[in-house]
């Protein structure tokens, strides 16, 4: 078959009454299946059950440094847990502060923070004209969602498979004062799957920026989540700690992370990392905040994954059972489209998502197609601030939970409304 793009408007009208003459045949199948959002699977969820015969009513419940974590007390974390998050975000126990539920709300509340009472001395960004934010794109919704909660205005940044364009986030961050951070997801990036190179690590930190308190949101949601346990088929990120502070920015940086898709999303444990500095202000904010965490979900964390020590096993477990879903999207995606040469998409090591681009102007009708036929994807727009892709082309697959049978279904389906949002489109030209 040739490509789309060379075949005569007779040809595209016989590929296309054969697209369509499929997809109402799927359409007819009545399917309900859901690749909206990377949800971790049963299969994966079963995976930390035994985490909650760790705790029981016979179980030790002092933490070693003597805090009975059946009571209030200690604000910043247990020791163990602070080891724990400690490993998954690459840095010193000292410099970690355990937090709640999730790493979502340690984000909003370090925005909240520093619109409300700035940072290191500076003004609180809410008494500032204007504020800024950088967001690679595609990017994370919910990140976009926090920086319109604030009413900060959100400029774009082209992502490629090594992080963002450090050309354009150069400019802009010397060029206006206004800019006061970038969201950034480092390792198997949400959506798209990429890992920052070194350099673009080294050239966040060392920049030159305009605004004196400009802040990296490097949220590491995905640390660990690779899938293969062989090394040297898991990628690394440079730690932007240590670039920073090398670069004469020790205080520029703010990590995120949590044990959401590790062990239970929305039970797990979140937790930010910061230089001393940092730490020590967050702390005096959080002091009229709360007394304490949930400490028991920590100690439970920290002993079910030995402090740190395992994570590896324990996400290779994970990886085993998500590793066979993003080769299957990889090869259904290739062999239905390649040929056609209608789309591109990604093919991460790891992380949650495939990012899909298909032709400009048909991501929303690709998405309807598909619901149409009873399978849920994100909402096409979701990867760009404002829900705006302005080429209206990138949609983001997530095929964590779906079972392996019932995504094969979705990708035949999502294949077809590729190929039949395509031809609408030529034929339409
Ligand atoms: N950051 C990124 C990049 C994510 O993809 C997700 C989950 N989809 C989160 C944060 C949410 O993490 P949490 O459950 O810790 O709030």
């Amino acid at each position: 078959m040739p490509r789309y793009a060379d075949m005569s408007k007779a040809e595209l009208e016989t590929e296309l009454a054969q697209v369509r003459a499929r997809y109402d045949e799927m359409v007819a199948r009545g399917l309900s299946l859901n690749m909206a959002r990377g949800k971790p699977s049963a299969a994966q969820l079963e995976l930390s059950l035994p985490m909650l015969d760790v705790l029981d009513a016979d179980a030790d419940l002092i933490a070693e440094d003597g805090t009975d974590c059946r009571n209030y007390g200690v604000l910043d974390g247990i020791p163990e847990a602070k080891r724990l998050m400690a490993a998954l975000l690459d840095d010193e126990p000292d410099n970690v502060i355990v937090l709640g539920n999730a790493s979502l709300t340690a984000m909003y509340d370090a925005m909240a923070r520093l619109m409300l009472f700035g940072t290191q001395g500076a003004a609180p960004w809410n008494q500032l004209p204007a504020v800024k934010w950088l967001c690679p794109v595609p990017g994370y919704d919910r990140h976009f969602t926090i920086c319109e909660a604030f009413g900060i205005e959100m400029i774009p940044v082209t992502m490629d498979e090594h992080g963002p364009d450090m050309d354009e986030v150069e400019r802009l961050v010397a060029a206006d004062e206004a800019v006061k951070g970038i969201w950034c997801v480092p390792k198997y990036s949400n959506p798209t799957g990429a890992t920052y190179a070194d350099e673009v690590v080294r050239r966040l930190a060392a920049m030159d920026a305009a605004a004196p308190d400009f802040r990296i949101f490097w949220d590491n949601a995905y640390a660990v989540h690779h899938f293969s346990a062989d090394a040297s088929e898991q990628d690394t990120v440079l730690d932007i700690a240590v670039a920073c502070a090398e670069a004469g920015n020790p205080d520029r940086y703010l990590k995120f992370g949590s044990t959401s898709k590790i062990t239970f999303p929305g039970a797990g444990v979140a937790a930010v990392a910061a230089s001393p500095a940092n730490v020590a202000e967050i702390k005096r904010h959080m002091n009229a905040q709360a007394i304490g965490h949930d400490k028991l979900n920590q100690l439970r964390h920290a002993r079910f994954l030995n402090e740190g020590a395992g994570l590896a096993e324990h996400m290779a477990r994970h990886g085993a059972l998500m590793g066979p879903k993003f080769e299957l999207v990889c090869r259904r995606l290739d062999e239905e489209l390649t040929e056609a040469a209608v789309a591109t998409w990604t093919t991460p090591r790891g992380g949650y998502f495939v990012s899909f681009d298909g032709p400009d102007g048909t991501a929303r009708r690709i998405v309807e197609l598909a619901k149409g036929a009873g399978v849920t994807m994100t909402g096409a727009g979701a990867t760009w601030p404002y829900g705006n892709d302005p080429a209206d082309g990138n949609i983001r697959i997530a095929p964590s939970l779906p079972p392996l049978e019932e995504l094969d279904a979705a990708m035949d389906v999502f294949c077809c409304c590729v190929k039949l949002a395509a031809l609408e489109q030529l034929l339409a030209a």
